[in-house]
């Protein structure tokens, strides 16, 4: 079997995702590229009935490879991410319940916590366009620019990193940074954070690896 370990982790962080409910029923898709192939959570199976072996290998240019079922509706998405960000390994794409609530409401991740510095620079929300569509592909790609994550306007999240582990944990910092915002603007105005202070945030976090501070 191609990509055994990448399948294999594929399945972990889906499971893992489920479980933390940043997605719901098969919502959600998760992919990790190794050289030419990319492997892709297939369209429409629950996470708990996920195997290694579901999890399709493609080209970049979507090609099935070894592939028993339908890859996701959203491989344009990961294709495009793969094929404009060379450095970029795994592609975790949610419907986590903040961010996407967030991404009906702003442009722009609001600075409420330094944690938005982790990002690359301001998460930025790529315009609507139907899911699936190579339209919905180019606007995650330009407002994923100089970024490890956007959100997707009216739909979900998406973070990349080198690799899934990191591309798993951004997720879930970007749930979160979404859910703080929610929560401080629903009982008043949240004061921000200054573009300058999330600069030097964003130096300090390089620093460390792109690791977030424990303080
Ligand atoms: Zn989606």
């Amino acid at each position: 079997m191609l990509l055994t370990d990448a399948r294999e982790a594929i399945v972990t962080t889906c499971q893992d995702l489920s479980r933390a409910g940043l997605v719901v029923g098969t919502a959600g898709n998760v992919s990790v590229r190794e050289g030419d192939l990319v492997a892709v959570t297939p369209s429409g199976v629950r996470y708990a009935e996920l195997t290694a072996e579901l999890v399709g290998v493609h080209r970049l240019d979507g090609a099935a490879v070894e592939a028993p079922l339908a890859p996701t509706s959203e491989l344009p998405l990961h294709l495009a991410i793969y094929t404009a960000r060379l450095e970029v390994g795994a592609v975790v794409h949610t419907h986590s319940p903040a961010a996407t609530a967030l991404s009906a409401l702003v442009d722009e991740v609001p600075a409420v916590h330094y944690y938005v510095a982790m990002f690359g620079g301001p998460v930025l929300v790529a315009p609507y366009a139907t899911y699936g569509t190579d339209e919905l592909a180019r606007n995650a790609v330009q407002a994923l620019r100089d970024r490890t994550a956007c959100l997707m306007g009216n739909h979900g999240a998406v973070t990349v990193s080198h690799d899934l582990v990191t591309a798993h944990d951004k997720s879930v910092y970007l749930e979160w940074l979404c859910d703080v915002y929610l929560r401080a603007s629903s009982a008043g105005v949240p004061r921000l954070l200054p573009p300058a202070e999330i600069a030097a945030v964003a130096a300090k976090l390089a620093g460390y690896g792109q690791r977030p501070p424990s303080a």
